[in-house]
């Protein structure tokens, strides 16, 4: 497979790779510090290009007005540079709860997570959803407390918190001198040194620490009460706080915590310089026959992790983003699926970073590919190259929870109607039902945002006004084609089909369930998704 580079350089590529997801609740920072990275990487030249800017490689499609008008991330993207030595992907994830389904699915895709917190808010809702599934990964999480140049809470209850709410010992790696206004600079305790928040000259950000752990007596720092504070912090945190221990940080039992301010650029650089060493290079991957895929692997191996459509409103197209698990891929390769054992040609591929040093040209394992899909993916699809199957395990998926009726506002506009709605219903944020005898569209999906979003974009990517009738809430549950009785349904527990035409029953709510239940103890109800 691999003839155009040799093993030794695709095992150095494979090596280099970092590839992360930044998570947090909405308005912690995360756009602001995936922004100052792209800085330093060289991507980009000024701030504000990342939400604000339609043109270029992040900004995707014109539903990103959606975002702008709403303050809010929606779009998952993939960003690629290169920074000491590493070639970083960061995996942007939509903040807002209602996308938290797209964030885990891109979550399965990466090998370690940062977590920014805003020092002021503590940890968040958001947060703590998301935290739980980069552990149940079991995958590195480093942590980044932002918004130090505004008054916060206290470090060490911050700390704390890492261990009361989420369970995960905290280790800093740098800690805080003051806050907001007061704020000095970071007590550096992995370079041994303070890094200056206001340095008068260039050169001058840093004062390396004594064998004691202090400054120089003469430095005017050492008089300022926010020192001393930061210095018996310290001794407390050597004292009676966790020891770093790397082991525990691979296994994600231990976070790195990391302080600092994004908007003002203080203690990223540290930060990023530190993640970067210690995050890991591309893992391997368990196949569901239990065997399992090394990255450096010669066989080309990889899996679908997010489809979107119209990245490009110019071009009608389709992406399945494709996370490289083995091997290295090239344009033009054949692949097998596994799910049809079809084999597909990859003519059709979108870098999200082209870079003529770069001796390999092709994405690696750790990289992200995104391929122009005409149909032939769905989320979840493992595809490879060699006689051996390999077929990744089910991504996660979720049962939607809330349901609309949609119809077309013009009739005499169908086509386009049909066309928007199997387009954007394949890259799976929404669901598509129809009801059991009257085929009237239904769709389902984990939050409301969804819906405004799909409105949206069959408008402006489609040019299909739809008009959308809530049902509300409902509980789906499957229920065996055997046993179903269409006189078994009623308004409390309508009965459709989904895209593969399995009956289900949308329940009112739980006492509509139970009620069911018990006219009918014999009928078996499943959810969908381990999820449920
Ligand atoms: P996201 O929703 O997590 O992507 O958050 P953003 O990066 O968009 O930031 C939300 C708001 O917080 C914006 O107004 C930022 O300018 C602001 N912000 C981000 N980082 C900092 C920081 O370090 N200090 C202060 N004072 N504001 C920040």
């Amino acid at each position: 497979m691999i003839d155009t580079i040799s093993k030794q350089e695709l095992n150095k590529a494979i090596q280099r790779r970092r590839t992360f997801a930044i998570i947090s609740h909405p308005d912690a920072g995360k756009t602001t510090i995936t922004e100052q990275m792209l800085l330093f990487g060289g991507v980009i030249r000024s701030a504000g290009t990342v939400k604000g800017k339609k043109s270029g490689q992040f900004a995707t499609s014109d539903w990103m007005e959606i975002e702008k008008k709403r303050g809010i991330s929606v779009t998952s993207s993939v960003m690629q540079f290169d920074y000491a030595g590493k070639r970083v992907n960061i995996l942007d994830t939509p903040g807002h709860e209602d996308f938290s389904e797209d964030t885990y699915r891109t979550l399965m895709a990466v090998d370690a997570a940062v977590m920014v917190i805003d020092t002021a808010k503590g940890i968040e809702a958001q947060t703590k959803k998301l935290f739980q599934v980069v552990k149940k990964r079991g995958i590195p999480i480093f942590t980044f407390m932002n918004k130090l140049d505004r008054d916060g809470r206290e470090p060490l209850d911050l700390i704390a918190e890492l261990e009361d709410l989420l369970h995960i010992e905290g280790y800093a790696m740098d800690w805080p001198i003051g806050m907001g206004r007061g704020l000095q600079g970071l007590y550096d305790r992995q370079n041994k040194r303070i890094e200056l928040y206001r340095s008068e000259a260039k050169g001058e950000q840093f004062i390396p620490l004594n064998d004691e752990g202090t400054i120089d007596a003469s430095n005017p720092l050492t008089e300022d009460s926010v020192y001393q504070d930061a210095l018996s912090d310290i001794d407390l945190l050597n004292e009676a706080g966790n020891k770093f221990d790397m082991a525990k940080v691979a296994r994600g039992d231990q976070t790195p915590v990391f302080f600092g301010s994004a908007l003002t650029n203080f203690g990223v650089k540290t930060f990023l310089d530190s993640f970067l060493s210690m995050a890991p290079a591309p893992s391997a991957h368990e196949t569901v026959d239990g065997a399992t895929v090394q990255p450096t692997a010669d066989e080309f191996s990889g899996f679908v992790f997010k489809i979107q459509a119209n990245m490009n409103p110019n071009h009608r197209d389709r992406i399945a983003f494709v996370r490289v698990t083995s091997g290295a891929f090239e344009k033009g390769m054949d692949v097998t699926l596994a799910r049809t054992g079809k084999t597909i040609r990859l003519n059709n591929a979108t870098e999200f970073m082209s870079d003529e040093r770069e001796q390999v040209k092709q994405a690696v394992a750790g990289d992200i590919v995104g391929l122009y899909d005409t149909g032939n993916f769905t989320i979840g699809d493992s595809i490879y190259t060699g006689k051996q199957k390999v077929q990744f395990p089910k991504l996660p998926q979720f049962t939607p929870e809330l349901f609309v009726r949609v119809t077309p506002k013009n009739v005499m506009k169908q086509k386009s109607f049909h066309k928007g709605m199997q387009q954007l219903v394949q890259e799976g944020a929404i669901q598509l039902y129809k009801t059991y005898n009257t085929d009237e569209y239904i769709l389902g999906a984990v939050g409301q945002l969804q819906f405004e979003v799909f409105q949206f974009r069959m408008l402006h990517e489609y040019h299909s006004e739809v008009e959308m009738t809530p049902i509300g809430a409902r509980t789906a549950r499957w229920v065996d084609p055997e046993q179903l009785d269409p006189s078994m349904a009623s308004s409390r527990n309508l009965l459709v089909k989904d895209i593969t035409g399995q009956p289900l029953f949308l329940f009112e709510n739980r006492f509509a369930e139970n009620w069911f239940h018990d006219k009918y103890p014999d009928v078996q109800l499943t959810g969908k998704f381990e999820t449920d």
